[in-house]
């Protein structure tokens, strides 16, 4: 038997968490994406999302922790990682240079800082080390798992990945925005015939002509470079939060009829490659 890739979804909102009973039921924490790679544990960013993963650590623990960007909406959770304050946990964090100059760790260390935070980075007992790339190189993670990296277009820069483990693809696109009259080259390179495309789908067609330049993108746009690069499996996903449950529902059953075999994806949900 092939070595397990798992995915789970511990947050799937964009912008900001919002939780209570209108987004109970696909949830309402900020980004916050694990793939399991064998034994290895890879987790794309660190929204709030991130404190549900971190009650599942216990024990010694070592992962990879990869930011798309630096928006709060990534981030946000980072501070509630339990993890990461115990000694024996071992951590790699990563982050794209995405036109700034300043690394991973300045921009954490910015966040975690008084007077937004009472405790600074250098809080964490973890042996934390960190990481900057730039968006389109790749990367040689070690036990069989490589990753792809590519530039998105967002505000302030963002990284996609693609990660490639046990023969199997699944690939984080989160947040970018589709150049007017056509679809990224660089994604439909990045996604390629992968097994798994999770995207920034925070609008419908029908909303987007209003958050033009906004820097996010629709779930239909997601669906035609899934289309166009022969995806297999494409998960919804960086949800606004102002769409609730029952308007969920609807996108869930007009992409089931569009693309059969999508997912909406939910905090809690996990997929077995
Ligand atoms: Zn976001
Ligand atoms: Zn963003």
């Amino acid at each position: 038997m092939s070595a397990p890739f798992e995915v789970t979804f511990w947050g799937v909102r964009g912008s900001i968490p919002c939780s209570g009973p209108a987004t109970a039921r696909y949830g309402g924490n900020s980004s916050c994406v694990e793939m399991r790679c064998g034994d290895r544990r890879l987790v794309f960013d660190a929204g709030s999302g991130i404190r549900q993963l971190a009650a599942t650590m216990t024990g010694p623990q070592e992962f990879d922790l990869l930011f798309s960007h630096f928006h709060y909406d990534h981030v946000i959770g980072l501070p509630f990682c339990a993890p990461l304050y115990r000694p024996h946990t071992r951590c790699r964090l990563w982050g794209g240079r995405t036109g700034m100059e300043t690394g991973v760790r300045q921009v954490l260390s910015d966040f975690m800082a008084a007077p937004l935070f009472p405790l600074r980075l250098d809080f964490f007992a973890g042996n934390l080390s960190f990481h900057d790339f730039r968006p389109g190189e790749s990367i040689d993670l070690g036990d069989g798992i490589r990753l792809q990296t590519a530039a998105l277009n967002h505000q302030d820069g963002a990284t996609g990945y693609r990660v490639e483990f046990a023969g199997r693809a699944a690939c984080y696109v989160t947040d970018t925005e589709q150049p007017e009259g056509r679809l990224d080259p660089g994604i439909l390179r990045l996604i390629d015939g992968a097994d798994l495309f999770i995207y920034d789908c925070t609008y419908t067609d029908e909303e987007y002509p209003a958050h033009k330049g906004w820097s996010h993108s629709t779930w239909q746009e997601g669906m035609r470079l899934a289309d166009a690069a022969g995806v297999g499996t494409f998960a919804i996903f960086h949800h606004d939060p102002g769409h609730d449950d029952d308007f969920m529902d609807g996108v869930a059953a007009q992409a089931e009829q569009a693309r059969p075999g999508t997912i909406v994806s939910r905090d809690g949900m996990s997929l077995m490659l």
